[in-house]
């Protein structure tokens, strides 16, 4: 299963990942964004989704590259 991983300390806020798969990712009262769903690790947020799907449009949106499929 794939693995969504959110590199929040890098986030810049831009809302790109929230437009494009608003059914994961959600800006936050702090200017950046969470992935619903995820497991909180250190900085960063995880979450196994049995398809990327959306995800891979937030990946590929993002302008700072903070969010990884593994
Ligand atoms: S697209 Fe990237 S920089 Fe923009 S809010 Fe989402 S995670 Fe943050």
């Amino acid at each position: 299963m794939p693995k969504i991983i959110l590199e929040r300390e890098k986030c810049i806020g831009c809302g790109a990942c929230e437009a494009v798969c608003p059914e994961y990712w959600r800006m936050a009262d702090d200017g950046k964004t969470n992935l619903i769903g995820a497991e909180k690790q250190g900085e960063n947020e995880i979450l196994e989704v049995r398809k990327a799907a959306g995800n891979k449009d937030a990946a590929e949106a993002c302008p700072v590259q903070c969010i990884l499929i593994k």
